[in-house]
């Protein structure tokens, strides 16, 4: 069910702080792809994202949230978002690794997720993991004033549908920026209601999380990891954006700070 009764347009005071959150979220991000490693353990990830996020000046806009216990998300292959960093899951080079991040920053914060592998990788999971950041793409392209929300949910679904990829329907994106999770939801799927129409001031995390099999998921026990209910590879990408008078702004783009 998605909820879209409530919208948030960010004052230009907000956004300039929001901005600096985004942009501290996408070099944490950057920096941590480049680091991660085959035979690193998750645990050792998510304390790594924790001091790279410390470095940057902020704090971790996920831990304690709702009670999580990670500075980020870390979760691997058919893990489809919310996993946690323990110190006997060890990475390994044929596993593909989702990190999801979240800086806190002067009242802001940021969201960014992205899929990556290690080496040449299998044919199928090359297409999963491109199929995935088009259809995030697809989803910003669209997100233009005047545009509604499921005008954004249409492209991420169409581009999705191109490879007949399972669309986690559970979780969705959201609006972000003071606060983690804000109205409205972004379903990856088109929905019954349009949703608010896009003015400038809005911030949306757009995050399609596509499988390569069915679209069901499972809780594990942990309480919070998320995984495929037939065991197939999932990916996540997820970009924070602005609506603005033209083009959508891409808040999380990699950047030199
Ligand atoms: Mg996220
Ligand atoms: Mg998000």
């Amino acid at each position: 069910m998605a909820f879209f009764r409530d919208f948030v347009v960010h004052t230009p005071e907000e956004i300039e702080r929001i901005r600096v959150a985004m942009q501290m979220t996408a070099q944490v991000r950057d920096q941590l792809v480049e680091l991660v490693r085959p035979g690193m353990s998750t645990l050792q990830i998510d304390m790594l994202a924790g001091d790279l996020i410390q470095a940057a000046g902020g704090t971790s806009g996920f831990l304690n949230y709702h009670g999580f216990p990670g500075n980020i998300c870390i979760s691997l292959n058919d893990e489809v978002v919310h996993g946690i960093g323990v110190a006997n899951r060890i990475v390994q080079e044929s596993d593909i690794v989702s990190v999801d991040i979240g800086v806190k920053y002067n009242g802001a914060v940021g969201d960014s997720a992205i899929t990556f592998g290690f080496g040449e990788l299998p044919k199928d999971t090359k297409r999963l993991l491109t199929a995935t950041r088009e259809a995030l793409m697809a989803g910003i392209a669209a997100a233009v004033k005047g545009n509604c929300i499921r005008d954004i949910s249409r492209a991420v679904e169409k581009r999705a549908m191109a490879d007949r990829l399972g669309i986690v329907r559970e979780m969705v994106g959201h609006g972000v920026g003071i606060k983690l999770h804000e109205p409205p939801d972004v379903p990856n799927y088109v929905t019954p209601v349009r949703g608010p129409k896009l003015v400038p001031g809005m911030v949306l995390a757009i995050e399609p999380m596509l499988n390569l099999g069915g679209n069901r998921i499972t809780q594990d026990s942990d309480g919070w990891t998320i995984r495929t209910k037939d065991g197939s590879l999932s990916a996540h990408f997820e970009h924070s954006i602005l609506i603005t008078e033209n083009k959508p702004e891409i808040l999380t783009w990699p950047k030199t700070m």
